[in-house]
């Protein structure tokens, strides 16, 4: 474990450091400085100090050995009912451009059953291989089975670099293996990079709630493993013509797992599939009333869309959690998004900005919303909604 202590013969108790510790886990107490219990050993206060009172441990993890052993660019193929995720195709074209920067192979890894044809269809969006391993037991995603069988397969074949969708499955496949393969994973990324000539993979991911951005490094130890959210990478165009090869890898498949899935239940609220419409119609506390979502709800469903919220009006029981847009909600990029009496909060944005039109609708003109926003309309937002559901009404007879 780190650590980190105060040599108390070293401080003066001057107070330093309380402005350097972003997480408030300095005090002075006696004249002394002292860590509290929620510090999160990040280090920040070490340099603070010009009396070196502050001493930091860290593990000595070690490296992963022979890294330059390892090559190429692999993308984690998520699949549920046989079908592939959106994201994966994303993925893919983020992760053509990172292997193409690194003059090395781009694949795909697809646990599943029966999902030849599903193989074939990511060598259209940008794989030239496909580790593709089908069984009748990993039909349904299971941590277990699949982050044994992964880990088999990077043990094997030394990827570089291992992207993730930030999905279900993939923030709980991407811990497991990156646990068991001693390596480390950034999660959430938002931007990826190549350092050349270091050959690291820069990964950048909001930090300190959405206020600034990080970029993160796995130096000494590979895979490079990073989760990236949905709808924030573009996926190619697929081609058809396309050529790449299929393998099929001889692993081991634990077929003993301590957890079975029995049955998968959709949800009405998995149906809502916000991160894959087209256009989304959000509502937020400029609303005032939790009758006046319905405004929102029927906009949506004139327009063929789906709806979304602002945590303020899911926290406030408004709406189901399943309709949050942004850091701690979905991240959603449609064609036109309609803000609706939303503020535009740094961590509301995170979650939407990358859409294509964005339509706010606030009564004030200085509200952060406006500016991202393609148009911006300043009025009532109950008004302004009314008016435009008895206009589309009228326009899409
Ligand atoms: C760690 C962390 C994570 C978070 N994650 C998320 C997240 O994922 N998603 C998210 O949305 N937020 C998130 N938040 C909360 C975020 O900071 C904001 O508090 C939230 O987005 C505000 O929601 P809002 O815009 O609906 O409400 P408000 O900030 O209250 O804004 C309401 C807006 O409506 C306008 N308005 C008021 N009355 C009217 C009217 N009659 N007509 C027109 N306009 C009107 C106001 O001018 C105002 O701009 C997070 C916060 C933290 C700290
Ligand atoms: S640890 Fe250093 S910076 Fe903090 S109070 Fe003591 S002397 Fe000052
Ligand atoms: S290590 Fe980080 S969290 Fe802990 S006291 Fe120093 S700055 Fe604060």
């Amino acid at each position: 474990m780190a650590s980190i202590r105060i040599i108390s013969e070293k401080c003066y108790g001057c107070g330093i450091c309380l402005g350097a510790c972003p997480f408030g886990a300095i005090r002075i107490i006696d004249k002394k400085a002292v860590i509290q219990d929620n510090c999160t050993l990040c280090g920040a206060c070490v340099s603070s100090c010009k009396f070196n009172a502050i001493e930091m441990t860290k593990d000595e993890t070690g490296t992963a050995g022979d890294i330059s052993a390892y090559r190429g660019v692999w993308v984690f193929a998520e699949q549920k009912e046989g079908k592939v995720a959106n994201v994966v195709t994303e993925l893919l074209g983020e992760g053509r451009k990172l292997a193409d920067q690194l003059g090395e192979k781009l694949s795909a890894v697809l646990l599943g059953d029966g999902m030849e044809a599903a193989a074939q269809e990511l060598i259209s969006y940008g794989a030239d291989n496909v580790y593709l391993v089908d069984h009748p037991s990993l039909q349904r995603f299971n941590d277990e089975s699949y982050a044994d069988i992964f880990t088999q397969l990077i043990s094997r074949y030394k990827p570089e670099i291992v992207l993730m969708g930030a999905t279900t499955y993939g923030r709980s496949l991407g811990p497991r293996v990156a646990s068991r393969l001693n390596t480390g994973l950034t999660a959430d990324c938002t931007q990826l990079e190549i350092d050349t000539e270091r050959r690291l993979l820069l990964q950048t991911r909001p930090a300190f709630g959405g206020n600034l951005m990080a970029t993160i490094i796995c130096p000494d130890h590979r895979p490079q493993m990073s989760t990236v959210r949905p709808k924030v990478m573009k996926a190619l165009d697929p081609d058809p013509s396309r050529v790449g090869e299929i393998i099929r890898p001889d692993v081991d498949i634990p077929l003993d797992t301590r957890v079975k899935v029995l049955e998968t239940v959709t949800t009405l609220c998995e149906k809502v599939n916000l991160t894959e419409a087209d256009i989304i119609v959000s509502g937020g506390r400029g609303l005032g009333d939790p009758g006046n979502f319905a405004l929102v709800e029927e906009l949506a469903q004139i327009l063929g869309g789906a709806v979304g919220a602002s945590r303020a009006v899911v926290d406030a029981g408004w709406v189901d959690y399943s309709h949050q847009v942004g850091q701690t909600g979905k991240t959603v990029g449609p064609k036109v998004y309609f803000a609706c009496g939303i503020s535009g909060a740094v961590q509301h944005l995170a979650g939407m900005s990358s859409s294509d039109t964005i339509i706010a609708i606030n009564k004030d003109p200085d509200a952060p919303i406006f500016k991202v926003a393609t148009f911006g309309i300043t009025g009532d937002v109950v008004e302004v909604l009314k008016a435009l559901i008895s206009e589309f009404k009228k326009r899409l007879k």
